[in-house]
Formats: C-alpha cells, structure tokens, sequence
C-alpha cells in the first residue's frame, strides 16, 4: 500500500464483546469484502473494556487478506503500553491508524489523565516515523466539548501540523455542513483530505440517542420522517438508504475525496448504499 496515498472508500467496525457477536462480525467482514473497500478501520474502547478486541481483529482480518486500520487512544495507558501495540501493529505489517483522544465511558474520565488526539499523534510520529498513515477524525458540525466553531478547527489543525495524513469526520445529514466546514479548514490552512463519515440509519431509536451524546444533529424534517416510521423497520432502512445514498451523492459531486461508513457491525445498508453509488467503479476511474 502506498501509504501517501489517501484512500477513498472504507468502513468502520467495533470490536465485538462476545463469541457470538464475532462470528456474525465474520459473516458482515466477508460479506463487505466483496465491495473492496480501501480498508476497514477497528474502533478503540479508550475505557479498556474492547482494547484487546481491536488489535485480534485487525490482526486476524490483515492476516485473511484485509486492509486494517486500528483505532487508537492513550485512554488511561501509559507511553509504553502504547509503544508495545504499536510495535505489534508494525511487527504484523499494519500501516494505517486512526489516532483520537477517545471517550472514556462514564465515571472513569475523571480518573485518567486525558491526552488529547494531537498528542498521540506527536507520539506515533516520534516513535515509529513515517511508517503509518495516521487518520484523525473532525467534525463538521463542532465537537460536542469545543468552545467555538474556531476553536475546534484550531484544535483539529494541531492534528495536521503534527503528522495527521488525512481526516474522517463525525456523520452527519446535511451536506453545507460539510462543505462549509471544508471550506473553513481549507482557509485556515487544513489541507489533507477530509473524509465524510456516513452514518447509515437502521434503528431511530439508537441514532437519536447516538446522535445526542456526540453532537450530530438529524434534521427536523428527517427526525419526523423517521420517528413516522414508528415500528416499521423495513421500510425506515429502505428510506434511510435513499436519504443517505442521496447524501453521499451529493458529498461526491460536490468534491469530497472519499466515504467512510460507520457500519455498526451489520452489512445490509452499507452493501446497499455503496451499490446505488456503484462505488466500485468510482474507486477505479472516477477519483483522482
Ligand atoms: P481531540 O481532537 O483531542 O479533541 C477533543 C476535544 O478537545 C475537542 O472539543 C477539541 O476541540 C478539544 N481539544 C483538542 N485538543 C485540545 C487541546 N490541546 N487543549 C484543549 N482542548 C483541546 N471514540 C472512541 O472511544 N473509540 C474510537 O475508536 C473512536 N473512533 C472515532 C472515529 C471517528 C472517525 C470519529 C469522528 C470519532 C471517533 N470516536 C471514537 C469518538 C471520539 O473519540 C470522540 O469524539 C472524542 O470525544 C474526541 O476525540 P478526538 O480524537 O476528536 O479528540
């Protein structure tokens, strides 16, 4: 893999907790494999509880074939538990990251010291060079913490300036808050790719919920259609893959490098939505 070169199309999974849970994981990485995404990237509990989860299934689905991506926090680790996983990731031929500060999970993050994402990244770049290309996320419509709309692209700029190759954004439903936030990070002189996270919508319940917690706002408009749908699952997924596939329609045409699908460890909207997009053909010819 060319490590300059920022891939496009990828999906996100979490660690599962149980058995059972990573067989269907099984199931859901075999099935998406088929659209060749760019990588699959592994979320971190920054709280400890999935940490071991991340680095057995990178480790196992790089081994079946499969670009991975491990995310990555301090979290409540010290420097050498760090250097130890990033060594194992070197050591198995990983050479993608995605680098955040993390959520500790409630009650434990007064407890830690928290490092935020740019000093991991100084980290990873101090101890292991050029070796992975190392993502970090944003966030179109303001991280839930920040201060300022100003202050959080100061903060997502300090990524840059120390050794972020490219950026996935928070999902979100409204296309003008990415491209004016891209604009935003162009002017104050962001200039790696910024990546659209897309959250695909399955159960309104979980998003709503999902989407209060992390500070993604679901329109008026779609937040009543959604909650119309009131127990009918089926036909909220069928009209969740034609918003969303509109949306990243939109984001493609208006320029975006890539998609990022936060699959949620289920395969049936992302197979969907990435067929309506026929991304895989995108992927070959269309994007530089
Ligand atoms: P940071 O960039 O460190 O920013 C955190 C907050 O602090 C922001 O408000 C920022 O403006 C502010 N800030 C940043 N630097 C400073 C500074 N030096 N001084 C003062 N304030 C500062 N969570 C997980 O637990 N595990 C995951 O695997 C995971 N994967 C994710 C993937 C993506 C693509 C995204 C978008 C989010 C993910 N998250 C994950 C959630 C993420 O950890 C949270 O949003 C977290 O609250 C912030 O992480 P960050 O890396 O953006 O933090």
């Amino acid at each position: 893999m060319d490590v300059s070169n920022p891939s496009k199309f990828s999906i996100e999974f979490f660690p599962p907790r149980t058995q059972a849970g990573e067989a269907k994981l099984d199931t859901v990485h075999a099935e998406l494999c088929k659209l060749n995404p760019d990588f699959f990237s592994v979320t971190y509990g920054a709280g400890g509880s999935t940490k071991a989860g991340t680095a057995q299934i990178v480790l196992r689905y790089h081994a079946a074939g499969s670009v991975c991506a491990p995310h990555l926090s301090f979290g409540g680790a010290d420097e050498e538990e760090i250097r130890q996983l990033l060594q194992s990731y070197i050591d198995a031929g990983i050479r993608r990251l995605v680098a955040l500060r993390g959520d500790m999970p409630s009650g434990v993050g007064a407890s830690v010291q928290h490092h935020y994402a740019n000093e991991l990244v100084e980290f990873i770049r101090r101890e292991t060079g050029d070796h992975f290309h190392i993502d970090v996320a944003c966030y179109p419509e303001i991280h839930p913490e920040s201060k300022s709309y100003a202050s959080d692209v100061d903060f997502f700029k300090r990524k840059v300036d120390a050794g972020a190759n490219s950026a996935i954004t928070q999902y979100f439903y409204n296309p003008d808050a990415y491209f004016r936030f891209a604009d935003y990070c162009g002017d104050a002189g962001i200039t790696i790719p910024i990546v659209p996270g897309i959250m695909p919508i399955g159960n309104y319940a979980n998003l709503a919920r999902f989407s209060a917690n992390c500070g993604a706002e679901i329109p008026r408009w779609l937040d009543k259609r959604l909650q119309g749908f009131g127990d009918d699952v089926e036909s909220l997924r069928s009209f969740g893959i034609d918003v969303v596939s509109e949306l990243c329609e939109d984001l493609l045409a208006g320029g975006a490098p890539g998609l990022h699908f936060y699959s949620m460890n289920l395969s049936q909207s992302v197979s969907q939505i990435w067929t309506n997009l026929d991304l895989g053909k995108r992927n070959q010819n269309e994007l530089p």
